[in-house]
Order: C-alpha cells, then structure tokens, then sequence
C-alpha cells in the first residue's frame, strides 16, 4: 500500500553556541507569531536577545490614529518581550507601511548592528509569500533586505563612517541572519517547553488584536498551528522555523 501524503519538510536544528542575539523586525507583533517561543527558549539558556522594532506599527489599527496608537503598539511590544525574557526594544520609529529598502534603511539598522555586537542577527520572513499565494507585506520585505546587506555593512569601517564616533566600532562579528517563518525554511528550534510563553507574548498584543476584529480567534489555536508544522519536521510537538543565510564564504 502506497501513503501518497505529503511528506512534511525535515529540518535541521538550529545552532545553539552563540551569546548574543538581535532580533530586527518592521512592526510589534512580528516576532510574535513563532519567533518569540523560540526566543524564551534561548534567554532561558542565558543568552542575551536584543528587539529592534523598525516602525511603531501606528498604522496597524484601522479604528485608531497613528499618534495613539504607535505609543500603545510600543508598550504592547515591550511588555511581550517580558514575556520570553526580553528587557531589550530599542524602536526606530520610522514610518510604518511606507519603509523603502534603501541605504537610509541599510544605515540606520547598520547603526543598530553595530551597537549591539550581535553573534546572530534574525529577521523576519522576508520573502514574496509567506509560502503558497499568501502575499506578504512591503515593510517585512523591506526590513529584511536591508538587514542582510547591513550586517555586512556594519562590519566595513568604510561605510557609514559617520557612525564610527564615540567608541563606536565596526562590527564583523554576525555569523548569520535568520529569517523566522520564511516559506524556504531549512531549519528549526524545539520550542515544546516555551510554547506558553509564546503564546502569552502573543496575547501582549492586546489592541492590535482586538482592532483586527476577528471574531473568536484563539492566539494558543493560532500559534499551535504555526509551530506544529514545524514541530514535525524536527520529530517533536513545536518548533519555529527559520531560513538560514551564512555570511562568509561556503561552510
Ligand atoms: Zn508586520
């Protein structure tokens, strides 16, 4: 008897031997839809992970203005990142739904890269789709463009010079970037023993997920969903997916 199911992508495991971590996304929530359980996992090993929010998400709630809501969307993210073991969310504020991959964006997370000294610089899925026809979005693609490209920037002291004052150095140490829940995701990280601070960073979202209106939708239901498929690809309940770009050359 033939199974003519698919069989379920199998995925490598992330590496776990690096200290220090900078988690660069567009907006509020974005970390939240798998990469933050994994992030609970990481600060429980004693890492150190950096949030750098590039917008404040201020124009994510169609029933409130960006002045009220940017403020709002940053304590909503603050308070999630407490969630995984997160004291760290630096925001950029630039302006949410119109970013432009671009030098300025280069420069400004450049800068960002450079202060933090990350070991691993992640992002989030920065592809066209978020796997099949399912679209994603302008500043997502944006943010994680320029990220790949400032790594590598930030580690040139010939580039953006300007920066390189007050004891700030260039910065050559990222070993890679990872994009979270990219459709060409090779590898993951079990998050079965995280999976509740996940899900209560998720919840942290409070009026984001309120102004979305959908009626009865279940942040655990949701969340369960996105890390199971994971989960089977690594043999265990929940995992989150990430793409992995090395830097260097080979290996
Ligand atoms: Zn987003």
């Amino acid at each position: 008897m033939t199974d003519d199911r698919p069989t379920p992508p199998t995925f490598e495991a992330l590496p776990e031997d690096w200290e220090t971590a900078l988690f660069v996304v567009a907006h509020p929530d974005d970390i939240e839809y798998g990469g933050a359980a994994a992030v609970a996992r990481w600060t429980g090993q004693g890492k150190r992970v950096v949030y750098c929010m590039v917008t404040s998400g201020e124009a994510g709630i169609d029933g409130l203005h960006p002045d009220e809501s940017g403020p709002l969307r940053e304590g909503e993210e603050i308070a999630s990142a407490r969630a995984v073991g997160v004291d760290e969310v630096e925001f950029l504020r630039l302006p949410d739904g119109i970013l432009e991959y671009g030098v300025d964006l280069r420069r400004t997370i450049a800068a960002v890269v450079r202060t933090h000294r990350p070991d691993i610089v992640m992002t989030g899925n920065f592809r066209d789709t978020f796997g099949g026809t399912n679209l994603n979005q302008a500043d997502h693609i944006a943010v994680g463009r320029a990220v790949l490209d400032a790594v590598r920037d930030a580690g040139n002291r010939w580039i953006f010079p300007e920066q390189l004052t007050d004891g700030l150095e260039p910065w050559g140490g990222v070993r890679a970037v990872w994009a979270a829940g990219s459709p060409q995701a090779g590898h993951a990280v079990d998050v079965t023993d995280t999976f509740q601070d996940g899900v209560a960073s998720l919840k942290e979202h409070k009026a984001y997920i309120d102004g979305l209106g959908w009626e009865g939708w279940d942040p655990e239901e949701f969340l369960d969903g996105i890390l199971r498929g994971g989960g089977q690809g690594l043999g265990v309940t929940h995992a989150a997916t990430f793409e992995v770009f090395p830097l260097g050359w080979g290996d």
